[in-house]
């Protein structure tokens, strides 16, 4: 009998050893839905149309024709830092308090954020959280998975954080990876990525030298780009999680002082802007190629998001007397394209989604998405229900089943 007993007791104690300390994993528990998400700064429709018509974007159609996509209403005066964490929390800038780049004199970080971001509601229900390269992130917060922080991140060249870019191993005042022992294996595996894109040339830069300066600039954006590749690669291949936030700034940064204006246009210069036209819409190019080498990670069951958190169009005619005009990203580079109009309709974000349940070949029209649907929807997926300070609404006219026939086939 004691013999007995002590078997049991092995048997029982071989079988609880063998269950996951923590509640990932259990037996009783369903799966948790797969959902990617990539954020693409100031992603243009102006742009991206021709190249999807030529079919220079073959990644990106085809999420188009297995999914839903549309323009997504942003906020009034759209910039990165104010248009994500509107994102991240579904409340108005004032309300979150990550009003632009610069914030009461201090540049914009997480610890300026009064509403509860997406990562810590997800990680609370139990969802493992990824995130890289996802702008304003910095200093990065404990997560259930990790976290990597992107645009804004301060450190070495760029101690302001302010459209610049340190290297993983450069970043100063802050955290950049969460848990901090990944800093060691990204080091080791990825190697010293740059967390955002590369700072704009100043003006004085330029004059007399601007081919050679555009050039070496797009080299080294694509550097980046590339880097950036490797790490989403190696993160969705050696730490996947039921909830992965990806981020891509360079497109928006090249818009600004080399989108493809006309002699017409406020603000052109023939030595920069004769150059080079096709700057611009080969940065689109080159992220179907990053999106291309995401979508190998992800299966007919795995959700997947394209955001962006608003446009970009050329300078009006009428701005270019404005001494702001120019200043709404660096002080000094030519900028000859912007987003920070009064009304971010006029620069609308954009919205594509495929998924198990997403409805096929589907466009949203009229602005019927925005920035502040994102957060909820997501949530939706999981089963969580919208916390009550969240503005937005479960885009629910995405999904099979619905109803709605305010969208448009
Ligand atoms: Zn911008």
């Amino acid at each position: 009998m004691p013999l007995i007993k002590s078997a049991l007791a092995v048997v029982l104690l071989c079988a609880l050893a063998s269950l996951p300390m923590f509640g990932q994993g259990q037996s009783s528990a369903k799966p948790k839905p797969r959902v990617v998400v990539i954020g693409v700064n100031g992603m243009e429709l102006d742009i991206i149309r021709p190249l999807l018509l030529q079919g220079k974007m073959p990644s990106l159609a085809s999420v188009i024709k297995k999914g839903a996509y549309g323009k997504l209403r942003t906020v009034s005066a759209p910039n990165c830092p104010r248009v994500y964490s509107t994102m991240f929390t579904s409340t108005q800038p004032e309300e979150h308090g990550v009003t632009g780049f610069i914030v009461g004199g201090i540049t914009a970080n997480t610890n300026m954020l009064k509403e509860e971001p997406i990562w810590s509601v997800l990680s609370k229900n139990g969802v493992t959280v990824g995130m890289a390269n996802v702008p304003a992130t910095f200093p990065v917060m404990r997560v259930n998975g990790y976290m990597i922080s992107g645009m804004l991140t301060r450190g070495k060249n760029c101690e302001d954080g302010v459209l610049c870019a340190p290297k993983l191993s450069e970043v100063e005042g802050g955290e950049a990876v969460y848990p901090p022992a990944l800093k060691t294996e990204l080091l080791k595996n990825v190697g010293d990525f740059y967390i955002d894109c590369e700072r704009m040339p100043a003006a004085e830069d330029l004059k007399g030298h601007e081919t050679e300066v555009i050039d070496a600039w797009l080299t080294k954006v694509q550097l980046i780009r590339d880097q950036q590749t490797h790490l989403f690669d190696y993160m969705l291949e050696h730490h996947p999680t039921d909830f992965t936030w990806l981020g891509q700034s360079c497109e928006d940064r090249t818009g600004h002082w080399l989108y493809p204006i006309a002699p017409y246009n406020a603000g052109y210069n023939p030595k920069i802007n004769g150059v080079r036209t096709e700057a611009f819409p080969d940065q689109y190019i080159a992220f179907d190629k990053v999106l291309g080498a995401i979508l190998k990670h992800v299966d007919d069951n795995t959700y997947v998001f394209i955001v962006s958190d608003h446009g970009i169009k050329p300078l009006r005619e009428f701005e270019e007397t404005d001494p702001h005009a120019h200043m709404d990203h660096e002080k000094t580079t030519p900028v000859i394209a912007k987003h920070d109009f009064a009304d971010g309709d006029d620069v609308p974000g954009s919205f594509f989604a495929m998924g198990p349940e997403i409805k096929h070949d589907l466009r949203l029209m009229g602005f019927e998405a925005s920035v502040y649907d994102l957060a909820p929807t997501l949530l939706h997926i999981y089963g969580i229900s919208q916390p009550a300070q969240m503005r937005g609404r479960v885009l629910s006219e995405v999904f099979e089943g619905s109803e709605k026939t305010v969208t448009q086939k």
